[in-house]
């Protein structure tokens, strides 16, 4: 499995030069599986850049779009997703978590002649809505998904292809909610047992609290315990907070270094940056 990171930004573009290094694009990763088929985990800024490289690449088969959910920064880029205006282009959408959602999704709220002058019936490419289910084949592997604790609700997924990698994706997410949980900390962790990369929404640190809580967010300390209770081998830690910088970005990665080494943590952690490409 190849993921590629295309925006790691949470809630909002962060353009500029004090934001360069981790990239000021929002959530966008895309993921090759053994047998070359492609997924896309959420359209947010980064998307374009996705679609800039297939367009470049000749990519031919299709798309698989996973949205996590319909907030601003995860479908801002799908207008500017180059393959969606070129009637060759299926995109296979899967299904999203809640019933409003869902309608949202079918009425394509982007494309209705108000948000973007172009509307849903003059985008050429081929659009598919999968059907409902609780596990999707796509390619060589399966795909399962999981609610998430987030304002108006999210879904995660977890990917296991054909030759044992495996990664989950999940953003946007409270570890510790107010309200009763959609999840619990230790059932996300089962539904993460053991996986390749576990990605994770790490927008909070502790001092953002408890000004913040109920927004839908995790602290890097939550998911940490997480990735360590899932038994991940790579945590990436993703949806990085708009204020802060690169320089914000890398003290608090050498935290997270420092403690990981102190615990002889057997689980990698990465700070993810725009660009970033892993092999699993
Ligand atoms: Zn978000
Ligand atoms: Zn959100």
């Amino acid at each position: 499995m190849r993921v590629r990171f295309h925006g790691v930004r949470g809630s909002t573009p962060t353009p500029g030069a004090s934001t360069v290094r981790y990239g000021g694009n929002t959530s966008c990763v895309e993921v090759r599986l053994a047998d070359g088929s492609l997924l896309i985990f959420d359209a947010g800024t980064g998307i374009r850049e996705c679609g800039l490289s297939l367009l470049q690449e000749g990519f031919s088969g299709p798309i698989h779009l996973m949205l996590s959910h319909l907030h601003w920064d995860h479908v801002l880029g799908l207008p500017f997703f180059g393959p969606i205006w070129r009637k060759d282009t299926v995109l296979r959408v899967m299904p999203m978590l809640t019933e409003a959602q869902q309608q949202a999704a079918q009425a394509r709220t982007l494309f209705d002649g108000l948000h973007f002058p172009v509307r849903a019936e003059h985008v050429p490419a081929r659009i598919e809505l999968l059907p409902e289910a609780t596990s999707w084949r796509v390619g060589s592997a399966v795909v399962r998904r999981v609610p998430l604790n987030h304002p108006g609700g999210a879904q995660g997924f977890r990917v296991d292809d054909a030759d044992g990698r495996s990664l989950t994706y999940l953003t946007d997410n409270e570890l510790s909610p107010p309200t009763s949980p959609q999840i619990s900390l230790d059932a996300l962790a089962r539904f993460a047992e053991n996986v390749d990369l576990l990605i994770h929404d790490a927008q909070y640190i502790e001092e953002d609290f408890p000004l913040k809580k109920g927004w839908g967010h995790s602290t890097i300390g939550e998911v940490i315990e997480l990735g360590q209770l899932a038994s991940a081998r790579h945590l990436a830690l993703y949806h990085h907070e708009p204020t802060r910088d690169d320089d914000a970005l890398d003290a608090l990665d050498r935290e997270i270094q420092a403690s990981l080494r102190e615990q002889k943590s057997p689980m990698q952690a990465t700070m993810a940056r725009e660009g970033w490409v892993l092999d699993l």
